[in-house]
């Protein structure tokens, strides 16, 4: 399968590559050329299957060419050795629980398949591959865990010094092995500039190989698709049409569900449901895209202006709203809605919902009219006590620490003050030989 750049439609890579890559020279997304399908027969014949299983076979289709049968096998039942369960609120409403994995957010399941792939890519070379990244949060533990133990690769994360909750903090400083955390004075935007100098200093380079593994990176949308395949061979949906509620910030998790429904799994529709960053609403309702700068809201992981996915999107979409408005329905929810939302699936359903799935629930409850007869399937991308505060303080109650957390928190952080300087960054990255001791 050969990828294109979305600002540079001539442009053709290899899978491998646009992996390895990230992000296209010119600054585009890459697509796959073509998205490839499946027949109804072999989608019913998905019927009742794993997820690995399904997992395996959707992600052939991407990767067939770059990695053999039985090393994408190992690599999709590595990454994806965690559950999903669904559970029912009612007759029409059912709760994916995407936040099992290791960092109890959805994000470990695309950073836990590009890392494997990643790693599996790079296994042959001579020289260890560096991965930096920048993470005001989330995405640094996702990738830190992700990448952890894999051969031949070493992670560098930056994190803004005190802008990171301590919980958060503990998930990626205290892992050791080939995970080194610095933690920078300065902001988020200051450690981002730093990884951004590191990747066009050849000379730095020279030494020290580095890649990418942001959040536009391909391989982290494959196996996000995974999950709305499942759940529609799980549901085993013959008439009855599924509607997918969506709580986004970049789109990744959105734009990988539309790649399912195109590989040929069933979906009826997509709810796009934000917080008051409604940029993507916004669009679907005037047919203009009008990035701005992002709000603060306590769903802190959608808090995006400009979404980074809404070019691979309007591709799918052939830049038509009326095909975007075809297959996806817009919504978007102050903080107080989503926290009487959350009180609401308390005190009616006993179901402690974190803010980011409360979002997607007010989607599909705004919309459920609209699809009479319909299941809403409604995305929990985080465990709720990695929003602990929030939802402590929404419902009036404690919130216990599921055991890998309360385990981080008891492990010694070990981070490496950095200045603010990038000679100071790169000199680190010339001469730190003992990864992850320090
Ligand atoms: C990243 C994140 C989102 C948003 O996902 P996108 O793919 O960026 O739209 C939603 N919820 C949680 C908990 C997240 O961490």
């Amino acid at each position: 399968m050969l990828c294109y750049s979305t600002s540079n439609k001539s442009l053709r890579l290899s899978m491998r590559e646009a992996i390895l890559q990230g992000l296209a020279p010119d600054g585009g997304l890459f697509m796959p050329v073509e998205i490839p399908s499946l027949s109804p027969n072999v989608v019913s014949g998905l019927r009742g299957k794993s997820m690995p299983e399904i997992g395996f076979i959707i992600s052939k289709l991407f990767l067939s060419e770059d990695v053999g049968d039985a090393d994408l096998r190992a690599i999709v039942e590595e990454a994806i050795n965690f559950p999903a369960p669904l559970v029912s609120l009612d007759e029409q409403t059912k709760v994916l629980e995407l936040h099992h994995g290791p960092t109890l957010a959805f994000k470990d399941f695309g950073a836990r398949f590009m890392s494997r792939l990643m790693g599996h890519f790079l296994r042959n070379e001579s020289q260890k591959v560096t991965i930096l990244v920048a993470t005001s949060g989330d995405t640094g533990s996702a990738v830190a865990h992700g990448f952890l133990g894999v051969e031949g690769i070493d992670v560098v994360l930056l994190y803004p010094r005190g802008m990171v909750s301590p919980l958060q903090e503990k998930q990626f400083t205290t892992l050791g092995q080939n995970i080194t955390a610095l933690e920078v004075d300065g902001t988020f935007d200051d450690c981002q500039k730093l990884v951004k100098q590191a990747f066009v200093d050849a000379e730095l380079q020279k030494a020290r190989p580095l890649a990418s593994a942001n959040s536009i990176n391909l391989a982290r949308l494959i196996p996000q698709s995974f999950y709305y395949a499942a759940t529609v061979s799980q549901l085993a949906l013959d008439n009855i049409p599924l509607v997918f509620s969506v709580p986004s910030g970049n789109f990744g998790n959105l734009t990988a569900g539309i790649i399912a429904k195109k590989i040929g799994f069933p979906i009826r529709a997509f709810i796009a449901a934000t917080n008051s960053n409604d940029v993507v609403p916004q669009y679907i309702k005037s047919g203009v895209f009008a990035p701005r700068p992002s709000l603060a809201t306590i769903s802190n992981a959608m808090d995006v202006g400009n979404p980074s996915n809404f070019d691979r999107l309007r591709e799918i979409f052939s830049s038509s709203l009326e095909n975007f408005r075809a297959v996806v329905s817009g919504a978007s929810f102050s903080d107080n809605e989503t926290r009487e939302a959350m009180i609401l699936l308390k005190d009616k359903y006993n179901y402690l919902m974190d803010p980011h799935g409360a979002v997607a629930w007010l989607g599909w409850k705004q919309y459920q009219n609209q699809f009479p007869g319909a299941v809403g399937v409604v995305l929990e991308t985080a465990h709720p006590a990695k929003f602990r505060e929030v939802v402590e303080e929404t419902l009036n109650l404690e919130v216990p620490l599921p055991a890998a957390l309360e385990d981080c928190m008891n492990r010694e952080k070990k981070a490496v003050p950095m200045e603010n300087s990038y000679s100071r960054f790169s000199e680190f990255l010339r001469t730190s030989t003992i990864y992850g001791e320090t």
